[in-house]
């Protein structure tokens, strides 16, 4: 793992969570993109080499609407950014950690990311993330 590629925020409305983050971070969002597979809409801020996610549920069942239902709005997940996705899932299997998706999967932010369970790290949902390049 390289860096903290980006920090996930779970809103009930990513409208009014922009305003508050452009006024917070004196930048508005770089972009908005809907992941219809997540059921999520997520907005992006970029402060230096540091990024920060916002995500609103589009669906009742999306796991935003579950995670906000049972924790309220807050701290979602944190992403590691990673140079090879595979090789660091079967890392991280090999270890004993409970990924949550068997392959990488496309996420927001051209990104191939993999979800690690939160169980496995003392409650905190990591996403690792690879940069397509395409
Ligand atoms: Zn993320």
């Amino acid at each position: 793992m390289t860096k903290i590629e980006h920090i996930g925020i779970a809103v009930k409305e990513i409208a009014a969570a922009d305003k508050i983050y452009s006024k917070l971070l004196g930048v508005d969002p770089y972009k908005q993109e809907e992941v219809a597979s997540e059921g999520v809409l997520t907005s992006f801020f970029k402060i230096g080499d540091s990024k920060i996610e916002l995500l609103e549920a589009t669906r009742e069942d999306s796991p935003i609407a579950k995670f906000i239902e049972k924790k309220g709005e807050g701290i979602h997940h944190i992403a590691f950014d990673v140079e090879d996705i595979h090789a660091e899932m079967d890392r991280l299997r090999a270890e004993g950690f409970v990924l949550l998706n068997e392959q990488p999967k496309r996420g927001a932010d051209n990104k191939l990311v993999c979800f690690i369970h939160p169980k496995s790290a003392h409650g905190v949902l990591i996403e690792l993330c690879q940069e397509i390049k395409e």
